[in-house]
């Protein structure tokens, strides 16, 4: 069972797709109402009350091109500004530490709303031009779609979702974790790898492990998924058998994978200080999937 809050799910904007789809629709909640996501670059603005920090239209940049991201509860248009700063640039770097102690401040479904104009204000700074023609795209669809301005193509490119496996292994009773050179010292999480192009989830999985450990996997089972907005990942969290616990590390990959006892992921979890490793915070969902194992 997932009993902890998944950090970017959960976000209360309504979509509304009607209204990103009718242009005189978005027209009209176009107004001194809507609500601009206040970002700097691409990190969250925290307002004095802890939350997101929101202006009005009138904060935006003129040259900013505007992101429908959805209604708020109330029913206001919520939009985020896409820097011209930004544009042609982007960033697709891991998450700075230090912009995880400003996430940290936020609530749940602010963390969620955040990753979602986060992902997509990154996707419009670095998809400006058409991958089939080359020419420059335009905004369509209040920001959830970009069109090829070459009328021989007339291409339509949507927000890139990139789907990412991370999965424990289990072999009689001890589970498989693994560490990446970029990890804190002593931190061990769940191996992970991106989905390529004609797999399943559950042979992305198979392979990776393959790969990484030399395990050969069986019983592959999904457990959760989380949007993951560095740039713009969709983690979906498994779990899988190896029949034996003989690894073969891939050293390009890893700087280390070993198994450890219930015991030991129990006191890493509780972040006892003489615990066998240090476990993922509870953003990542490999947090979420370690303590699934332990309590399913
Ligand atoms: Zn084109």
């Amino acid at each position: 069972m997932i009993d902890l809050a998944i950090a970017f799910s959960g976000s209360v904007i309504d979509r509304a797709d009607a209204v990103r789809s009718d242009p005189e629709k978005l027209a009209a909640l176009t107004n001194w109402r809507a609500r601009l996501l206040r970002l700097d670059g691409l990190a969250p603005q925290i307002a004095p009350d802890g939350g997101l920090d929101w202006g009005s239209l009138a904060d935006a940049d003129p040259a900013a091109e505007l992101l429908f991201l959805g209604l708020s509860p109330d029913g206001r248009a919520c939009f985020a500004g896409v820097d011209p700063k930004l544009v042609g640039v982007g960033n697709t770097a891991p998450p700075d530490p230090r912009l995880w102690q400003v996430m940290g401040l936020l609530s749940p479904p602010d963390l969620a709303v955040y990753g979602a104009a986060k992902a997509l204000v990154d996707w419009h700074a670095r998809h400006r031009f058409c991958g089939r023609c080359g020419h420059a795209t335009g905004l369509a669809k209040g920001g959830w779609q970009r069109n090829c301005s070459n009328q021989a193509c007339c291409a339509e490119h949507f927000p890139r979702v990139d789907p990412v496996t991370i999965m424990t292994v289990e072999h009689h009773g001890r589970l498989l974790l693994g560490r990446q050179p970029r990890f804190p010292p002593r931190r061990y999480s769940a191996l992970a790898g991106f989905i390529e192009p004609g797999e399943t989830v559950e042979e992305a999985v198979a392979r990776e492990i393959s790969e990484e450990a030399g395990l050969v996997v069986r019983d592959v089972r999904y457990v959760a998924s989380q949007p993951w907005p560095f740039p713009s990942s969709l983690m979906i969290a498994c779990h899988a058998f190896a029949d034996h616990d003989d690894v073969t590390i891939d050293r390009t990959e890893l700087d280390d994978a070993r198994w450890f006892s219930r015991d030991e992921v129990i006191a890493a979890m509780r972040g006892d200080d003489s615990a066998a490793f240090v476990a993922p915070p509870p953003y990542a969902i490999a947090h979420h999937l370690m303590r699934w194992w332990l309590n399913p």
